[in-house]
């Protein structure tokens, strides 16, 4: 836990998140500003700011989360694909400095990467 982590208070259960799935190392919960129907972020347990600063079974961890949920959220909102990325660094677009994976729906036809 890191003090005034938003995704560390959601990972213990301070402030309440849409959970999608919950491993030893890793938590997958809704984005409460979706960019599409099913927007999924996927957090390690554990605070780490960055890529980097993960360790190896953390890094599993989220890893193995996100390659066996591509399928289920897909499934969910009966989408056509999905982009999975990390925006890692503030220059990146990182808002919240505790890693995360995005895995954000797509549709036929919806008009582009977000
Ligand atoms: P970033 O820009 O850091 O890669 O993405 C941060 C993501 O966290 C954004 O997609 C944003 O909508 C999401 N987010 C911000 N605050 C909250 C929150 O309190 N709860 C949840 N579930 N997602 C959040
Ligand atoms: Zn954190």
């Amino acid at each position: 836990m890191s003090d005034d982590c938003l995704f560390c208070s959601i990972v213990d259960g301070d402030i309440p998140g849409r959970i999608v799935a919950e491993r030893d190392g890793a938590l997958a919960f809704l984005d409460a500003n979706p960019l599409a129907p099913g927007h999924t972020l996927v957090v390690p347990r554990t605070h780490a700011e960055r890529l980097d600063d993960l360790s190896a079974d953390d890094s599993r961890a989220v890893f193995d989360l996100v390659h066996d949920l591509v399928p289920d959220v897909e499934a969910a909102v009966d989408a056509d694909g999905l982009n999975v990325g990390v925006n890692d660094g503030e220059a990146a677009g990182q808002e919240v400095p505790h890693v995360h994976v995005h895995l954000v729906p797509r549709f036929e036809g919806d008009g582009g990467a977000p």
